[in-house]
């Protein structure tokens, strides 16, 4: 073959590796059915890997010697369109991913897996099966919802727009109503949901609504149904994809809308491996595509806020909610020196009390799992703590252990202290668990149900314990933020806030936004039909400001506070961030390993704050020691090509020993 003529195929390959993979055609093979986006069958060290094409050039940066020729050409056509095509090259370039990660990370696993007995067998999904439903017609709009379904179908292509509006205001209505105009077009849907097991009831709600094959990708579909989804949103068969953050990068025909519920949510940002922010990606999906993207919430997080208020998304409000329903009332429970029954205010017991016997239900929001927080001993204060991480180990009654919420290792329980040896135990602090059991004791003859992650185990317990609550009545529900989330619960006229000071803390400085997005989120949950609800938050602090602007004067009121601090503090959004983080197996080398990423960074740039490096918030976790390096710009590109000088110069280290290390951009957690 003759240099020339030489067609060098430039893939991506599934290895956390950044440099380049390039392979030759084999000179019977036609170049005319080289697309881009096609899967390709190559040699991988002694194996054959899938591969993606990416382009087809002349020239590499490999020497030609060693080039090996691909083993098979696995598609005709792409597996993507070439808008989820720039989708992945652009989340590569602004995350600082490998590209082999993004494509075949984010693909459905058979379309990268080899088949054993035919490798290069071509995929053929099943006919899809229409089965017709009965369709529930759309609700009457009220005008809010009216102006919101009316500014959205008219945007002329791309736009954002943060649909605001308060827990139980009719969002899902909206969504439904633009969708309905979408189908009309013969357009497609995509909806974004933070944890699909947790939210059946949405989903039936589209199902109830429409009779459009509707896919929902769950954690229960196998790995063929998911392959299959992809292939029918690809065609246009599928009309709405319903999804987890990792939909974003479900191909479609000829897509209408993406909407995001519950932009707030944390789960929205892939915390490990390839750390995306599904609704930074929607938003750029949205323009790549040229329409209009929903964002939808009553607790939108800051950034979000904030681009709305300086005009870049289009703000839509529903301050009141749909129906006949009224916002909840808020009441301060002042803890301060008052005996409390298994972390509860007595007069909380009394007013639940009240609620029961009117039929109603009764929520309690407590973020914390297990029987209590700390096992203690009395003779010298010892605790018990996690031989992995600088934790303390959680107290659980059934089963009887200790278990580390960090790592998930479980140990027997003791007998004895471990520094002592003194029998006398105590345990400190409630869990859900101890309030569960404190409260059988002052409601003996009332259902308590509990949802925590450790009785709801799968998708099916959920769906369990969320009937026997919408048919139930006068019952107790106590939850993590599991329940928090989006439930539609008609009975709960009462909603107990625990804890509500925690978020008051920390030395994160999103924490106190979240506190307040997750006490409203749960207050959300009382008084949603015609009952009124009430909100009781138990607290040290009444007098907070933070607290006192959150239930008095709102959320756009306590958004305003915070951003004006966040403004003070140079945080974003005022400011962009990227993390470093590393770990080690050997105490030290991880912050070694970062002090000398500082040091040869120094002369990048001048426009970028390095802050750090310090041992992480928890150094030690499940047996690695991990330390974190922050850097701080005021201009997005500008860090940008910071951190694409950095990763090259972080890969060309010669580091002794093993170290781990991953950069997070947009870093929604600091530790
Ligand atoms: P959100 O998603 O904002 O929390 P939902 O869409 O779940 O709110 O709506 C809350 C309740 O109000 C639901 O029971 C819904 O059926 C009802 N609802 C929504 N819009 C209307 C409307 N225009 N008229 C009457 N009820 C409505
Ligand atoms: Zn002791
Ligand atoms: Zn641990």
């Amino acid at each position: 073959m003759s240099l020339s003529s030489q067609t060098i195929l430039h893939v991506a390959i599934f290895k956390p590796l950044r440099h380049c993979f390039d392979y030759l055609l084999p000179d019977n093979e036609n170049t005319s059915s080289l697309k881009p986006g096609i899967r390709l069958l190559v040699p991988f060290g002694k194996t054959q890997v899938v591969a993606v094409l990416l382009a087809v050039n002349q020239t590499s940066c490999i020497p030609p010697e060693k080039l090996k020729p691909i083993t098979a050409i696995l598609d005709e056509e792409p597996i993507f369109t070439p808008a989820i095509f720039e989708l992945y090259q652009w989340a590569s370039r602004y995350y600082q991913h490998p590209i082999g990660e993004v494509i075949l990370g984010t693909l459905p696993v058979l379309f990268r897996t080899l088949s054993k007995k035919n490798p290069t067998k071509k995929i053929i999904p099943k006919a899809l099966l229409v089965t017709p439903r009965q369709t529930q017609s759309p609700l009457a709009l009220n005008s809010d919802q009216q102006t919101a379904v009316e500014k959205i179908n008219s945007a002329p292509g791309f736009e954002t727009f943060l649909l605001e509006g308060v827990t139980g205001s009719g969002k899902t209505e909206v969504y439904l109503q633009v969708i309905a105009q979408v189908l009309e077009k013969n357009k497609q849907a995509l909806v974004l949901v933070p944890e699909i097991g947790l939210t059946p009831q949405t989903i039936a709600r589209f199902e109830q609504r429409f009779s459009v094959p509707i896919i929902a990708l769950h954690s229960k579909l196998t790995n063929a149904q998911r392959r299959d989804a992809w292939i029918r949103a690809s065609r246009g068969e599928a009309k709405i994809i319903i999804g987890t953050r990792s939909a974003i990068f479900t191909p479609f025909t000829n897509l209408g809308v993406i909407i995001l519920d519950e932009e707030h949510d944390q789960s929205f940002k892939q915390q490990s491996g390839f750390r995306y922010s599904a609704r930074d990606l929607a938003i750029v999906r949205g323009r790549l595509e040229n329409i209009p993207v929903i964002l939808g919430t009553a607790t939108p997080c800051l950034e979000t806020f904030y681009n709305s208020d300086t005009g870049r998304y289009t703000r839509l409000l529903l301050p009141l909610r749909a129906g006949s329903a009224l916002m909840p009332s808020f009441h301060l429970l002042d803890l301060r020196s008052k005996q409390l029954e298994h972390g509860l205010d007595p007069q909380l017991i009394t007013v639940m009390r009240e609620h029961l016997q009117q039929g109603n239900q009764v929520l309690l929001f407590l973020n914390r799992r297990g029987y209590a927080p700390v096992l203690m001993c009395h003779a010298c204060g010892w605790s018990a703590q996690c031989l992995r991480c600088d934790a303390r180990l959680t107290l659980h009654h059934r089963p009887q252990r200790l278990v580390c919420h960090h790592c998930d290792k479980e140990y027997a329980m003791l007998k004895i202290c471990g520094a002592c040896h003194s029998p006398e135990l105590f345990h400190l602090g409630v869990g859900t668990e101890r309030l569960e059991h404190g409260l059988k004791a002052h409601f003996p003859y009332t259902e308590i149900i509990r949802i925590d992650r450790d009785t709801i185990r799968h998708k099916d317990a959920m769906e369990h314990a969320l009937t026997q609550i919408i048919d139930g009545k006068n019952q107790i529900l106590i939850g993590t933020q599991m329940l928090a989330k989006g439930h539609h619960f008609p009975n709960v006229t009462l909603v107990g806030v625990v804890e509500t000071d925690s978020g008051l803390y920390s030395t994160d400085f999103r924490a106190t936004e979240r506190m307040g997005q997750l006490i409203l989120q749960v207050a959300g949950r009382a008084g949603r039909a015609e009952k009124p609800g009430q909100v009781f938050l138990q607290t040290h602090q009444p007098d907070n400001i933070l607290l006192q602007t959150l239930i008095h004067q709102g959320y756009a009121a306590f958004a305003k506070v915070l951003l004006e601090e966040r403004k003070k503090a140079y945080w974003p959004p005022f400011s962009y961030l990227a993390l470093l983080r590393a770990e080690t197996k050997k105490e030290k080398s991880a912050l070694d390993f970062l002090l000398k990423v500082k040091d040869i960074s120094k002369d990048i740039s001048k426009d970028i704050k390095l802050l750090g490096p310090i041992p992480a918030l928890m150094e030690r976790k499940a047996g690695f020691f991990r330390a974190v390096l922050l850097f701080q710009a005021c201009d997005r590109q500008v860090l940008q090509r910071y951190l694409s000088a950095l990763m090259l110069r972080i890969e060309a280290l010669k580091i002794k020993g093993r170290v781990r290390w991953s950069l997070d951009v947009d870093p929604g957690e600091m530790g």
